[in-house]
């Protein structure tokens, strides 16, 4: 038994496949999905989302969003997504500092709230890089 799931932007598809299981950031903690879940609408934070099919896994980061659980599948319309592999660490370093310096010296103009909202992307996709980057290392 699997679960269709579609990870979508409003820019592209970015993850759609049938999966045993679905791990979400839900704003109320992580959210297991298996076949045959209730239906549900939820908010998601940034942060990761894991798909596992048999002993395939895979890693996403999601910026927020929504996901609902339909009887047939699982759609996630995310405001921003990008496969594991996708991510651009260099990127993802300088969104990081940029916000910080921001937040370290605040000016009238520093919009806080959407400052720390970038600072969360940002971890959120460090944090995913860095998990599939050490899950990539050679043993020797
Ligand atoms: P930046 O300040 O670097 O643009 P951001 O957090 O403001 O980062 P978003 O608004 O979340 O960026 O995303 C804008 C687009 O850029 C999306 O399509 C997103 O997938 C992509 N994107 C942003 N940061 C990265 C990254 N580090 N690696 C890969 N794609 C990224």
């Amino acid at each position: 038994m699997t679960i269709k799931l579609d990870v979508v932007t409003a820019e592209r598809l970015v993850y759609s496949d049938e999966v045993d299981i679905v791990v979400a950031p839900g704003i109320e903690g992580e959210l297991a999905i298996l076949p045959h879940h209730a239906p549900l609408m939820t908010m998601l934070h940034p942060g990761e989302l894991r798909t596992r099919k048999g002993t395939d896994e895979h890693s996403l980061v999601i910026t927020g969003g929504f996901l609902e659980v339909r009887p047939d599948r699982v759609i996630v319309l995310a405001d921003a997504a990008e496969r594991a592999e996708e991510i651009d660490i260099a990127r993802a370093e300088a969104a990081k500092k940029r916000a910080e310096e921001r937040l370290t010296h605040r000016t009238a103009e520093v919009d806080i709230a959407r400052t720390e909202a970038a600072l969360q992307r940002s971890l959120a996709r460090l944090k995913v890089a860095e998990k599939i980057r050490r899950r990539q290392r050679p043993i020797v």
